[in-house]
């Protein structure tokens, strides 16, 4: 007998895992203690996770998706939103008008399928948190430090040069030809190949994403992860939360056994949408639950060109342009998967796939908008939590100048048509209909 063949393969498709508990096939129930309990995974909870148990805390993390190791990735879109996604992708914020919005379902939360920017929060941003909303030590000073460690911990850095394809080539050339100067992006990332995946989950493990980075250090330094765990509500002892409760949920999302997990300390790290949800299914009342909710709306422009751009290789986002920042809008680039796209363009059928044929011939860019409306997060008869939010006339105007300026962009690219995501004007032949 020899011994098996060493795999040889980047560090992220080798990494171990202990203490996970995985919760899909439990029935029956469970009890788990721990001195912390923190709920999801994400950027949120990861960071929380290991954060605390560097302090020395026995931590246990609760998760409702599975945890997929990044050698199981695949290529396909639908294959990789099936699992990563929750939904699969589907979910709508409800409102004038309805917001597509995904967000991630399993270990690592969104940060699976993010970009990998990885922007510090504008200092004017910041200086709002503190000033205005008055929550102590969140102004740019404060919070200086936390963003170094991030940086350090997420390996944070701009794209190599060999990893831009002609998507940024065009981008580039847009701006300049503008006199728009355009920011290289700081990205989590390692070795980043511009395979162009992060939207699917990085399959190298290049993308510096929860999974690969925090989870995996606060599991080797003791903490423990249970994942189909779905928590349903808060414990409470008087006013003070001692843990919380839930159920294990399978693959396919059937209720399995039940379970509370007991800490004199809980952490609710389960997103914009599930954070409140959880509150609020959790007897509490407060009107502050729930609110204050931004969408950062974006906007997909794509640009059809003469030649063909083969729009799938080299990174996306490498640069952005922040020149209207000040107006709310930040413009970037990124190739949308065929199977993503092809949703996003007009038509059904032979109209749709006519458009698709061209997808070689496609640059996407889009334009993110700081929003000044505020949603909210209500629980629906199903008890779950849903998003309400209506674009205000305000916000409309910045999301079609924003669209515009991305449309002004891709023609001073060089692309000869312009589709934008508008139902009553989806084409321009050229940059003067613009005016
Ligand atoms: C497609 C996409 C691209 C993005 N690109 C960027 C980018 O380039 N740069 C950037 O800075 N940001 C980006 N973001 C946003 C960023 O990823 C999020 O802001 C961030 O991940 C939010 O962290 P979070 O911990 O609050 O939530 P999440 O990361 O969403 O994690 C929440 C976790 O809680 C779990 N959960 C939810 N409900 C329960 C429950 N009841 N019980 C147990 N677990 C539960 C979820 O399964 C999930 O794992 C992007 C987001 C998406 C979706």
């Amino acid at each position: 007998m020899t011994a098996p063949a060493e795999r040889l393969a980047p560090p992220e498709h080798r990494i171990a895992y202990p203490n996970v508990i995985a919760g899909g096939a439990l029935d029956g129930a469970r009890e788990y203690a721990a001195d912390a309990v923190v709920v999801g995974t994400g950027a949120g909870g990861a960071t929380a996770a290991a954060r605390l148990r560097d302090a020395g805390l026995d931590v246990v993390m609760l998760e409702e998706g599975a945890l997929h190791p990044t050698e199981t990735f695949v290529t396909d879109p639908a294959t990789m939103i099936r699992r990563l996604y929750r939904d699969a992708g589907t979910t709508m914020i409800l409102g004038r008008p309805p917001i597509i919005f995904v967000e991630g379902r399993c270990v690592g939360g969104s940060t699976v399928i993010n970009g990998g920017m990885s922007w510090p929060a504008p200092e004017r941003v910041l200086a709002h948190w503190e000033g205005d909303l008055g929550l102590p030590d969140t102004g740019p000073q404060a919070m200086e430090p936390y963003f170094a460690a991030a940086e350090r911990i997420l390996h944070v850095e701009p794209n190599q040069e060999d990893t831009f394809g002609q998507n940024t080539h065009l981008f580039l050339e847009g701006a300049r030809r503008l006199g728009w100067p355009a920011a290289r992006a700081p990205r989590n990332m390692r070795r980043c190949m511009g395979l162009n995946n992060c939207a699917l989950g990085c399959p190298t493990g290049a993308k510096q994403a929860m999974h690969v980075t925090e989870i995996p250090r606060a599991l080797a330094a003791g903490a423990y992860l249970v994942t189909h765990a779905r928590v349903d509500r808060v414990l409470w002892k008087g006013r003070r939360a001692i843990g919380v409760r839930g159920r294990f949920v399978d693959d396919a999302g059937r209720a399995r056994g039940r379970f509370r997990a007991y800490a004199p300390l809980v952490v609710l790290a389960a997103g914009a949408r599930h954070t409140p949800g959880i509150l609020k299914r959790s007897w509490l009342r407060a009107r502050a639950i729930g609110r204050g909710l931004h969408t950062h709306p974006n906007a997909k422009v794509v640009g059809l060109f003469d030649r063909p751009l083969d729009p799938w290789i080299g990174t996306h986002q490498a640069f952005h342009i922040h020149h209207f920042r000040e107006q709310g809008i930040l413009i970037g680039y990124a190739a949308v998967p065929p199977g993503l796209l092809a949703g996003a363009l007009p038509g059904v059928g032979e109209e749709n796939a006519a458009w698709m044929r061209q997808y070689n011939h496609m640059l996407t860019a889009a334009t993110l908008v700081e929003d000044e409306g505020e949603g909210r997060v209500v629980l629906g008869p199903d008890r779950q939590p849903y998003m309400l939010f209506d674009l205000s006339p305000r916000d409309l105007e910045t999301v079609h100048r924003g669209v515009a300026l991305t449309a002004e962009l891709l023609f001073a690219a060089g692309a000869r048509r312009v589709l934008l995501p508008f139902a009553d004007l989806p084409l321009l032949e050229g940059p003067e209909q613009l005016r």
